[in-house]
């Protein structure tokens, strides 16, 4: 009885808490205990899982009819290719700098400096699929196949595909479109349901990846961990942070503030496509970006612009030319770049997959594939730091895009009451 009451003031006090702190409280809860506890830390996993379930749950019906009913809210065929091409645009130049600051920050620090390292030539790479069989692929021969395989990229397509149609049609299709508009209301308020949980979720999977990630593991590694986080810290304060006060002369700390859900989302769960519920959210009820731009943009950018993998790919490129001794020409940077930028566009938003990718990287400058093995150990931790920053580089480009075509609510976007 006692026990119960000295229970329900600290929940009491948490539930005034708005949702965001309350996630991050959850956060760092999660980060204490797997410290305090280690594997034990585990027995908290079904309470991610259950979590992760859900909001995977929403992931393919959500894009669908969230994409189309962004599509059919655009009626402009002129803007919906103006829309895309900048954020085609956007996407590719913030990758760039991404990669730039993982090669500089990976040349300024040199983590690998020192380990000696003998490339054996023994390690197999995993194959990373080619840039054509991607462009190939994108086209699904069957929809049904591709909600069920949870392809999203091929999803996105296909929804492109039928929003555009259903426009072309017009008045005769009006009840379709209808139907979307509710179905894609109908997503939202079940994210918004699914997300009173997230404190818990998020708590429960942080507690678990922190607690099977011991120190002994971490520590040989710890310059290369610390690198990569602290350009990724700078890549998202500045770029993002500049990017949004000069061009589109919106207060970045708003912007963070509004999007600190999807961040710990993407921190805890490394599956940015895993996130991208919550980043629809985020963007449409805390920076106010519409659900057109926000319904094309954030599904679009979950599978082409990974920022966060983009810097990793750099910082890892040098690390690993460190690690075994290999020097560098400026023709091999320039490839770095090159191949980490098309790299990430490939990646998918799953956990470990920037691992896979790396290999692309590495051999196209000719460094030694073990460097995977190497890193595979930590990849989980440094999954997290990227996946954080690809979708604080998504909501970014929505935020821009919406406010260069005025399809940004400036005064949800300003008010201090977010959720
Ligand atoms: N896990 C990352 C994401 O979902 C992708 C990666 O592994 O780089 O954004």
């Amino acid at each position: 009885m006692t026990q119960s009451t000295s229970l329900s003031a600290p929940l009491r006090l948490l539930g005034r808490l708005a949702l965001w702190q309350q996630i991050l409280i959850g956060l760092a809860l999660g980060i204490g205990v797997g410290i305090i506890f280690k594997d034990d830390a585990l027995v908290l996993a079904p309470i991610g899982t259950l979590f992760l379930n859900a909001i995977k749950m929403l992931i393919v019906p959500l894009v669908f009819v969230s994409l189309v009913a962004g599509i059919t809210s655009m009626q402009d065929s002129a803007k919906l290719g103006r829309i895309s091409i900048k954020t085609i645009l956007i996407y590719l130049v913030t990758t760039a700098f991404a990669v730039t600051i993982g090669l500089l920050f990976g040349a300024l620090f040199a983590p690998g400096e020192g380990m000696n390292m003998v490339a054996s030539g023994a390690a197999e790479a995993k194959q990373a699929p080619s840039l054509i069989s991607i462009l190939v692929g994108l086209v699904p021969t069957n929809p049904v196949t591709a909600f069920a395989e949870g392809n999203i990229l091929q999803i996105i397509v296909f929804a492109i595909a039928l929003g555009v149609s259903l426009n072309l049609v017009g008045e005769k299709a009006a009840p379709v479109t209808r139907l979307f508009d509710g179905l894609a209301e109908a997503f939202y308020k079940l994210t918004d349901l699914v997300m009173r949980f997230a404190p818990f979720g998020v708590f429960a999977l942080t507690a678990g990846v922190v607690g099977s990630h011991g120190a002994e593991v971490l520590l040989p590694l710890a310059g290369v961990i610390g690198v990569i986080y602290l350009a990724s810290i700078v890549h998202v304060l500045f770029v993002y942070g500049g990017l949004l006060a000069l061009l589109a002369r919106l207060s970045p700390l708003r912007f963070f503030r509004g999007i600190a859900p999807a961040l710990a989302v993407a921190f805890s769960t490394s599956s940015s496509s895993g996130t991208l519920p919550v980043s629809i959210e985020c963007a449409r009820k805390n920076l106010g970006v519409s659900q057109g731009v926000a319904g094309f943009v954030l599904p679009v950018g979950t599978t082409i612009n990974m920022d966060g993998t983009a810097i990793y790919q750099g910082v890892l490129a040098l690390f690993i030319a460190q690690a075994f001794g290999v020097d560098l020409n400026a023709g091999q940077y320039l490839m770095i770049i090159l191949t980490a930028t098309l790299a990430s566009v490939g990646t998918a938003g799953i956990p470990g997959a920037g691992l896979i990718m790396l290999s692309l990287v590495l051999t196209s400058v000719g460094l030694p594939i073990e460097g995977v093995a190497l890193i595979a150990g930590i990849d989980r931790i440094l999954d997290m730091a990227r996946t954080t920053v690809n979708v604080a580089g998504d909501l970014m480009t929505a935020t821009l895009i919406g406010r260069s075509e005025n399809e940004i609510d400036s005064d949800i976007y300003n008010s201090v009451n977010k959720p």
